[in-house]
């Protein structure tokens, strides 16, 4: 575990949005001690409810956020990545989730794509 605080991107498909609003609630403590970026929606959606976080928001996914944020992992300059998919409704971007869940692997990120998996990533990160 290093000092540094720790760097998480945090996503959401629309229909997921809710629920990592509702995951992000759950988590503030560890939270505020992240350094987060998210993409464009996302990211605003998460200021108006937790405004004491620390978000930088980037594109919205689809215009290149999820690209932004596959650069960060590439340059070493993010730690975990917490990716709501919507599973049920066809993605016209389907090809961005791709991408950024190749880069996950390459630099051997951790990467949670729903709720219980964010719960033990985030648990992981703080104690492992
Ligand atoms: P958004 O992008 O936060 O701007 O909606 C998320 C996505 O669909 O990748």
């Amino acid at each position: 575990m290093h000092g540094s605080p720790l760097r998480v991107a945090l996503v959401a498909h629309d229909a997921r949005k809710d629920a990592l609003i509702e995951w992000a609630g759950g988590h503030l403590d560890a939270l505020e001690q992240c350094e987060i970026s998210a993409t464009g929606t996302t990211g605003g959606r998460l200021k108006g409810a937790y405004p004491k976080l620390n978000i930088t928001a980037l594109k919205s996914g689809p215009l290149g956020g999820d690209q932004q944020i596959g650069a960060l992992i590439a340059e070493d300059r993010m730690d975990a990545i917490i990716f709501f998919i919507d599973p049920l409704s066809p993605m016209p971007h389907d090809v961005d989730v791709k991408a950024l869940t190749r880069l996950a692997v390459v630099y051997d990120l951790p990467l949670a794509h729903s709720p219980r998996a964010a719960d033990v990533l985030m648990w992981g990160l703080r104690h492992g």
